[in-house]
């Protein structure tokens, strides 16, 4: 059989507001930019419900309707978005070579990775089944919806003590669940949660269920069932909101060995830049920032990597 090749001048892997930013982008001074939209069309908005901090929604929106919006803009200018996952690239010569699980190959000219990260879960039946309803890996997404009431949260490294301290602001009580008695979070993060009245340290307990309630197709959380990792005794905590922040895991298994990545598998990109260690390669959105994992910063750098794709193409 024939393989056909494709050929393009920027291949897009992705499509978060980082991926579909870069389309627009890309699209818009002609570079004709093709795009395989990975396992989840759309990123992790499309697991979020209410999006409120994205500028330019007055009422907010809703994540999977926004990112339709960004596909059909990215479509408007002739962005061929394709359904599928990008398994094989190979970037050691010019042009790239990306292999597609339709069976295509595809020469590209130019490849900006947008494959975004994915939180980490505990993996309890109960936190997917509350997923949206109360149950969310983003303090500062879903953080508003909990003004005045009492939520939990469990981690104990940077992001959890961050969210911690974010959720205090905003609600009555904040419950900070760590599985050891110290947090791996740097010791000025330590510090602001030790110091903020509002959170209460719940040590050496790991979350075992989330409790709530359901009727029909609306659900809330109640509570969340605690266990002390020595004991082995079990406790509710009685919140409406339980958040996850044990970690993100970037999407980059398929780069692996062909562009410089940080300890935990980001992809480097050089400063004010999305270049990274493969000249024509650029990386955007959460794949290459662990800090801010915005859907607004996503969006900039995307845009960044269209404009720096469309210049190294021309220089
Ligand atoms: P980390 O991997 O640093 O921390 C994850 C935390 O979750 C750990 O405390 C870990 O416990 C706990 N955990 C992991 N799995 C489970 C589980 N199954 N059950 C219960 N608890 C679990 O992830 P972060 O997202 O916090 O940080 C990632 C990186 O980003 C770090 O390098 C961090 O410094 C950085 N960062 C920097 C920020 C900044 O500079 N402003 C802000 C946010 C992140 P244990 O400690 O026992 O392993």
């Amino acid at each position: 059989m024939n393989e056909t090749i494709e050929k393009t001048k920027c291949l897009i892997i992705g499509s978060g507001p980082a991926g579909y930013t870069a389309a627009i982008y890309a699209a818009r001074a002609d570079l004709k930019p093709m795009m395989y939209q990975g396992l989840q069309p759309g990123g992790q908005l499309t697991t979020t419900t209410e999006v409120e901090n994205f500028p330019g929604y007055p009422d907010g929106t809703q994540g999977p309707e926004m990112m339709e919006d960004m596909k059909k803009q990215a479509e408007r200018f002739e962005t061929d978005v394709r359904w599928g996952m990008i398994t094989e690239v190979d970037l050691s010569k010019r042009p790239f070579i990306a292999k597609a699980d339709d069976g295509k190959t595809i020469e590209a000219e130019t490849l900006i990775i947008a494959t975004g990260a994915t939180a980490k879960w505990l993996g309890l039946d109960s936190e997917s089944e509350y997923n949206g309803y109360g149950v969310s890996a983003c303090a500062t997404c879903d953080g508003f919806f909990y003004k005045g009431k009492d939520v939990a949260i469990v981690g104990g490294g940077d992001t959890a003590a961050e969210e911690a301290t974010y959720l205090a602001k905003l609600c009555n009580k904040v419950y900070m669940i760590h599985r050891r008695d110290e947090l791996r979070a740097s010791k000025a993060m330590q510090k602001k949660v030790f110091d903020t009245p509002n959170i209460e340290m719940v040590w050496n307990h790991v979350p075992t269920e989330v409790v709530g309630e359901s009727e029909g197709f609306s659900k809330k959380v109640t509570g969340v069932k605690v266990k002390d990792v020595k004991s082995g005794e079990e406790k509710t905590l009685a919140v409406d909101g339980f958040f996850v922040a044990i970690g993100h895991k970037p999407n980059t298994e398929v780069f692996a060995d062909q562009l410089k990545m940080d300890e935990q598998g980001y992809i480097v990109t050089d400063s004010d830049s999305t270049k990274t260690s493969v000249e024509g390669v650029f990386a955007a959105g959460d794949v290459q920032d662990h800090v801010f994992r915005q859907a607004v910063t996503a969006a900039g750098s995307g845009c960044m990597a269209a404009i720096e794709a469309e210049r190294w193409l021309s220089s």
